[in-house]
């Protein structure tokens, strides 16, 4: 057991291991706002890494339509029930502080590895709050796909919608959630580990078993808030994410050397998707590193945040919340910093908006973006506020400083010629 500081809850936390930091961490960041749902990351995952026998129900990516949709099913409301059960009412914020250690204030609750010390099962204290799914929760990955909430329009044969959705929240909403690996700063499936064959790489943080240690206890499978390690009938192991480390590493031959974006962020049709490389101090808070994107969209910008920050893992995955959701589930999803990132977002500044341009443009890994100001385009208001758009140019580089993408805030649109209607 050690005591470590978990940024995300603006606090130190129990954990029973000794804590490690990488030099560097994997993370990204997805714009809820833009995914479509058409599962490319998805099937660009199982592709490449879970196409054989025993690998049928292993979706490491999967994206599951909110509120009522999860693989396994319903796993993070199991997951917040035992934690309620553990501290009844008593998950919540506080706290007024706001900087790069606690910049949602301080979570006032039990994390998983708090809340485990009082749960004793038949086997003993269990090193994290958790439960091992059943077969059929590893059944129907995309149950309850485009199934919305909301208003009684919802219900089976009453699709009018005769009085339409006002911003900012609707009332009969879903969204998509798009989820792999968080790659954890605190990884439950590594605590709990009996043949300790988890491990967490010290160069990029990444989270990975190792196939000829584990015996597939399945603990790794009860630990992890966010059920992403899957278990192999045909070898009787447990397999993960592991975050396309050899892309990441810069082994794809595509990449020419340089680092890449794993193969889901690569393929998504929607743009929503930014991974990246984060450099981190010693106990384990992030560098101030300005111009590294994902550093700006999560410690500057404040507009992408964890998912579940409660559970006290460290998701090194985050998320801008989807606009028009009711605001207390997404509270409950990812934490009080939601309210300023929906209103940021909303209106983004200049650097925000350049910034934004950096999703999906580029398949290597941008380490670091420079902007070059341009001419004003238009000015409006925006919900009684000023709104200006500015053709800026954002410019990303890679590792080595070479230059990867170059990209424009308005994108260029192209006439078609008469004679050539239908043709490019
Ligand atoms: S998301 Fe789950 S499997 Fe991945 S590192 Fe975190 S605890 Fe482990
Ligand atoms: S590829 Fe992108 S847009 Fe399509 S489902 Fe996946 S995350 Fe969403």
């Amino acid at each position: 057991m050690s005591n470590v500081f978990n940024w995300q809850l603006g606090r130190e936390m129990e954990f029973p291991y000794e804590a490690r930091f990488p030099d560097e961490q994997f993370a990204f960041v997805f714009n809820l706002n833009r995914c479509i749902g058409c599962q490319s990351c998805t099937m660009a995952c199982k592709s490449t890494w879970t196409f054989n026998r025993g690998q049928e129900a292993m979706w490491w990516n999967n994206v599951e339509t909110k509120p009522y949709g999860g693989y396994p099913h319903h796993w993070d409301v199991k997951t917040l029930d035992l934690l309620d059960k553990a501290n009844p009412g008593g998950q919540t914020w506080g706290g007024t502080r706001r900087d790069l250690r606690a910049p949602y204030g301080e979570f006032k609750g039990k994390t998983i590895f708090e809340a485990a010390k009082n749960n004793i099962s038949p086997e003993g204290a269990q090193k994290a709050l958790g439960y091992l799914p059943t077969d059929e929760e590893w059944s129907a990955p995309n149950r309850f796909e485009d199934n919305p909430a909301g208003a009684e329009k919802s219900r089976r044969g009453q699709m009018s919608f005769s009085e339409g959705e006002a911003a900012p929240q609707h009332r009969t909403w879903f969204f998509y959630l798009a989820r792999l690996c968080n790659h954890c700063s605190y990884p439950a499936c590594l605590v709990a580990c009996p043949r300790h064959a988890i491990y967490k790489r010290p160069e990029d943080g990444i989270v990975l078993v190792d196939q000829e240690r584990c015996r597939g206890y399945r603990k790794c499978m009860e630990a992890c808030p966010y059920k992403k390690t899957f278990y192999r009938s045909t070898t009787r192991t447990s397999e993960k994410c592991i975050g396309c480390f050899p892309r990441v590493e810069g082994r794809d031959p595509e990449g020419r050397g340089l680092p890449m974006q794993t193969r889901c962020m690569s393929a998504c049709v929607g743009h929503i998707r930014l991974q990246g490389l984060v450099r981190i101090e010693k106990d384990g808070a992030w560098k101030e590193d300005r111009s590294n994107p994902l550093f700006y969209l999560i410690h500057v910008a404040k507009v992408a945040l964890p998912l579940y920050p409660q559970f006290g893992t460290e998701p090194n995955g985050y998320y801008i919340p989807p606009r028009w959701v009711p605001r207390a589930y997404l509270k409950q999803m990812f934490g009080p910093g939601v309210d300023d990132a929906i209103e940021r977002y909303a209106l983004p500044d200049r650097e925000l908006l350049a910034v934004l341009q950096l999703f999906g443009k580029d398949p290597r890994i941008c380490f670091r973006y420079e902007i070059k100001e341009g001419p004003k385009v238009f000015e409006t208001e925006i919900r009684g506020k000023k709104f200006t758009l500015y053709d800026d140019t954002i410019i990303g580089y890679s590792k080595d400083g070479t230059k990867i993408l170059k990209t424009r805030v308005e994108e260029p649109f192209h006439v078609r010629p008469d004679q050539h209607a239908n043709s490019i």
